[in-house]
């Protein structure tokens, strides 16, 4: 921990310093929002409950702890087991941690006050979790705003705080997760130096194991090089590339590699704030078509074929996705935006107008799945756009996709991941020759 004046987080030896006044932001900008909401009264309280330690199965063997990410969004806390009490009108923080029993000393190290705490997450209060309904009590809210709401990603409701004596308070569920997630989809300044520092670290990851890979190698020898998706202090990074395992593009994988290069700087330079993402979900889908049919794979008007959603045969999943503290980041479908009932268009994870702050990957891609293209090809209506003969070249050619994480800024959009793109720079980089490696990158 850095000196008190400015408490921050690292994992030392030169990892970012993450300010924790980050969350502090947070918890301002949520109470703001709040305030703002007629539903909520006066001497109203939000109370949130962290994410709990698990165990392996019936063992005593633990899961890896990683908070739960609204109540990380609020608090930056990382340990398990805790509640946190934000004071809607005057934005006073109160942090509940667990109360250990003596005995955990002996094994796990000494056990901190409360005001260690208090200083390390720079909150203006903390006590222990089994005081948390006297201490409601004597400060009276007139309602604690708990979080229930569904994830539109998983279909799941995220847990609501408990704790033995809330029902003797005003509860309500139904104000707090709409409010937090809209507050969660548009990222800070201090938020998005983390989100860059991810993308910096997963990028070098990416680019060493393009450097490594050998033909044969299995996925999990190249995961334990480096973390390729890598989060840190839990904010979330989200990066594909698609690389020869050899080092040399064939003449087929150097087309469609190039036709999502394409498709997917496209979308990067039009993105800007008013934009509707779905649009750029339709560009995607245009430009691989165009270039499918330049390749010789698809024959006749690119235009009937978007009639007909030719596609999503090829891109069956999402543009892109909101990134933050989960990678698949909530907020994508607020009430009033609703899914598109089409084909691809309603695997997208939101479909919103873009607005500035907002951080998207952009992860176009092409993909010859066999179930997929046989479909294609029994229904008559996509069928007659396939050139029989080179669709066969194709069957077992796999995929590709590229995916960018990118932030949408006033004008257009920043990009946060830094990886060779071009079909050059990949074979550079495998063959060990991109020491001045400077991304041609995307559009500024
Ligand atoms: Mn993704």
């Amino acid at each position: 921990m850095a000196s008190t004046a400015r408490p921050s987080f690292s994992l030392g030896n030169e990892t970012l310093k993450v300010p924790l006044a980050l969350f502090a932001l947070n918890r301002q900008r949520l109470c703001e929002r709040l305030r703002k909401n007629a539903a909520v009264q006066a001497g109203s309280v939000v109370v949130l409950q962290g994410g709990e330690e698990m165990q392996r199965y019936c063992t005593d063997t633990s899961i890896i702890f990683r908070q739960e990410s609204f109540f990380h969004w609020a608090f930056g806390v990382i340990e398990s087991g805790c509640y946190g009490v934000i004071d809607v009108d005057t934005g006073k923080s109160t942090l509940f941690v667990p109360r250990l029993p003596p005995s955990y000393a002996t094994w796990m190290g000494k056990i901190h006050s409360k005001e260690h705490f208090k200083e390390k997450y720079a909150v203006d209060d903390v006590q222990y979790t089994d005081e948390i309904a006297s201490v409601l009590t004597s400060q009276m809210p007139s309602a604690l705003l708990t979080l229930r709401g569904v994830n539109t990603d998983s279909g799941s409701v995220c847990r609501e705080a408990s704790f033995e004596g809330i029902s003797k308070f005003n509860v309500n569920n139904t104000i707090l997760h709409p409010e937090i997630v809209e507050c969660r989809v548009f990222k800070t300044d201090m938020e998005l130096e983390v989100l860059r520092y991810t993308n910096r670290i997963s990028s070098e990851a990416h680019r060493e194991v393009m450097k490594a890979v050998k033909v044969g190698m299995k996925e999990y020898e190249m995961e334990s090089l480096f973390d390729m998706g890598g989060e840190y202090y839990c904010f979330a990074s989200d990066i594909t590339c698609s690389f020869p395992a050899n080092g040399k593009f064939t003449e087929d994988q150097k087309a469609i590699y190039e036709a999502v290069l394409k498709s997917c700087r496209a979308v990067m330079s039009t993105m800007k704030p008013g934009v509707w993402w779905p649009d750029m979900h339709r560009l995607a889908d245009r430009i691989h078509l165009e270039e499918l049919t330049r390749i010789g794979l698809l024959r006749g008007s690119v235009d009937a074929m978007l009639q007909v959603h030719l596609g999503a045969v090829f891109m069956p999943h999402g543009l892109g996705h909101f990134l933050g503290l989960d990678v698949h980041d909530v907020g994508g479908y607020p009430e009033g935006v609703e899914r598109i009932d089409e084909p691809g268009l309603r695997s997208l994870r939101t479909a919103r107008r873009l607005e500035p702050g907002m951080v998207l990957t952009v992860e176009p891609g092409i993909y010859f799945i066999d179930h997929l293209l046989d479909q294609a090809l029994a229904d008559p209506a996509q069928a007659c756009f396939f050139n029989h003969e080179v669709l066969q070249r194709f069957r077992t050619f796999g995929g590709v996709r590229i995916e960018e994480d990118v932030v949408v800024t006033n004008s257009g959009m920043e990009l946060l991941t830094c990886v060779p793109r071009t079909v050059e720079e990949i074979e550079a980089c495998m063959a060990g020759c991109d020491k001045a490696f400077t991304p041609s990158s995307g559009p500024k």
